[in-house]
Parts: structure tokens; sequence; C-alpha cells
């Protein structure tokens, strides 16, 4: 499938790789750079003359940064999966999402980097980390830029990048205040378990010690041509009270503003109601984390 290759690349620097695609790019070629190839190859694309190989780029890391996280794109599902920090972190919702990634191959192979420039509408990770307000960073010609991943996404495989290599992922979520909580929670929906998402969904919540929500990121995927924060759902729940009546508010409302289509693997009718049902059950067990059978107005 790639017999129309003209270079195959493998640089050891994060220079040398932007440096190497640059060159090749100017000398007329469309190339692409690969990762763990999960989804590049199975894509086929004969129309490609170069590919920079990023296996040898150390990128591949999962750190403590201040008061959150830096995961380097190189780092693989099964990395996120195994991680005991990320488990620890967030309630585990992005372990938790890495984990229905496929099968253990596929997870063993694919990365958070390409999972994200790939830009799937039902990529698996987009749904938690835009729960997790992550940002990443992109190396390019101009040098090194920041961006909040709900600006990263542009279409279906459409991104920002433009040529740029997606570097690192940086989350960094607020904690909860004095006597409030936080929670996050990330829930699928697939044919097999280890098919693509028919839809996901993830929410982050944050309530204060009087059980008003007062930071809340609800996140839907394979709803819309990208991985889709609801942000009039998200109004819907700010500065109420987190009980029942608001998750059901907000999960219909979440519905609303979802933009599905209709494939081999769901119609938007179908795909348009489990988006209801799988933010209902993320904010539900948002609540379950934060201990909502002790409170009086659950
Ligand atoms: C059988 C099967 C099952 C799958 N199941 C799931 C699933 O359940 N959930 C899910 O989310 N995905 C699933 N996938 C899709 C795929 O495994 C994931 O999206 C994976 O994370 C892609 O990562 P990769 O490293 O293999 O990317 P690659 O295939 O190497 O690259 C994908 C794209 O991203 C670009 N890219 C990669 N890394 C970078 C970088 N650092 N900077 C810039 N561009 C980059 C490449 O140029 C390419 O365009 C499945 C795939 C297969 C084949």
């Amino acid at each position: 499938m790639f017999d129309q290759l003209r270079a195959f690349h493998r640089p050891t620097t994060v220079a040398a790789a932007l440096r190497l695609f640059e060159s090749e790019r100017r000398a007329g070629g469309r190339g692409r750079f690969v990762a763990g190839g999960t989804d590049l190859v199975v894509q086929g694309d004969r129309s490609l003359r170069f590919l920079v190989d990023l296996t040898r780029v150390p990128l591949r890391y999962v750190k403590r940064h201040g008061a959150g996280w830096s995961i380097g794109a190189m780092a693989t599902m099964a990395d996120l999966e195994r991680s005991v920090a990320l488990r620890g972190f967030a309630d585990g919702v992005l372990a938790d999402a890495a984990a229905t990634a496929g099968s253990p191959q596929i997870r063993n192979a694919g990365t958070i980097g390409g999972n994200l420039a790939n830009a799937s509408p039902a990529c698996d990770l987009g749904p938690p980390l835009l729960a997790l307000d992550a940002t990443v960073v992109i190396a390019g010609r101009g040098g090194r830029r920041r961006v909040p991943l709900d600006r990263f996404f542009r279409g279906v495989h459409r991104t920002v990048l433009d040529g740029g290599l997606l570097v690192e992922i940086v989350v960094t979520p607020p904690g909860a205040p004095a006597g409030g909580r936080a929670a996050w929670s990330f829930h699928k929906l697939g044919r097999l378990e280890s098919d693509i998402a028919v839809v996901n969904a993830a929410a982050g919540v944050v309530v204060s010690s009087d059980g008003r929500c007062r930071w809340v990121r609800v996140a839907i995927g394979a709803a819309a041509p990208t991985p889709l924060r609801a942000r009039r759902a998200e109004a819907v729940l700010m500065g109420r009270p987190f009980d029942r009546e608001a998750v059901a508010a907000a999960a219909a409302q979440a519905a609303a503003e979802t933009r599905p289509v209709s494939d081999v693997r769901a119609t938007a009718d179908y795909r348009r109601e489990m988006s209801r049902v799988l933010v209902a059950r993320a904010l539900d067990e948002c609540a379950e984390r934060m201990g909502r059978d002790a409170w009086a107005s659950w």
C-alpha cells in the first residue's frame, strides 16, 4: 500500500523530524508523520511519497507537571491504561478511556498523539481530554505553540497541525475547593468491546461546599464532525445544585447539541439518543464518585 513511497525517515529528535518533513514537503511530495501506524496503515493512502517515523523521537512519557500532567505524544494507549499515576489522576478517566481503545495489540502500538492528530470524530481520547481542559503543544516552523484542545479539531480528519508535530498534551484540570468535590467519568458505547465508539462521552464536575456546580465539562464523541464540547449543557449545570434534575436537563441539552450522521455503525437518531444516555451516565457517575449518597438533595 506504500509502494509509491520514495523516502522513509527515522529521526531521533523533534528538530530533525520537522526538518526532514519540511525538506520532503518542499521537494514536492505528500507525506505524513507515522507513530504506531494503526490509523495510517489502515487508511493506506497511495498518494503518500514520504513518511517520517516518530518511534525513535523521545516523546514517550507521562510526567507530573505542577498540578497536572504532561503526556508525550508517543505514549501508547497501553502506557496510559497501565500508568499507576494516571489511574490515580482525575478518577482515572484517561486510563479508562485508553483501556477501551481496540485490542491489546492496537493499544500497544497506537499513541495518544496519533489518536488526536488523526482527528476521527470517534476517537476515544478526545472527550476525556476535553473534559480535562487539555492543551496540546505543537512544534512547527515558527517554534512551539500551545493550543487548547477545543480549538485543535477542525473537522473529520482535520486539525490545526498543518505539518506541525504534536509534541505533548498537558492536562491541568481544577482541583476541588475547600469542602467541595471534583470528579470525572468516561463512558463508551460500541458494538463489541474492541470496536470504535458508536458514541462516547466524558464529564468533569467540580462542586463547591454548598453542592452547586462551579466548573463543568461535558464532551461527546462520534456525534459530530469532531469530538464536541457540549457548552450549552455545561451552562445548564453551572451554578445549579448538582442533582438528578440537573443531570437529566444537561443530558437532554447535550443530545440537542450533537450533529450526528447515519453510517454502518448507527443511525443519527440512535447516536443522538445514546449521547443523552451516555452523558447522563457520565454525570451520574461523577455524582456517585463525589459520594452523592450523603447528599440530602440527591
Ligand atoms: C482494529 C482497530 C481498532 C481500533 N479501535 C479504536 C478504538 O476503539 N478507539 C480509538 O480511539 N481508536 C481506535 N483505533 C484507531 C487507532 O488505533 C487510534 O486512533 C490510535 O491512537 C492512532 O495512533 P497511532 O500512533 O497508531 O497513529 P498513526 O496511525 O501513526 O497516525 C495517525 C495520524 O496521525 C498523524 N500523527 C501521528 N502522530 C503524530 C504526531 N505526534 N504529530 C503529528 N501528527 C501525528 C499521522 O501522520 C496520521 O495522519 C483502532 C484502529 C484499529 C486498526
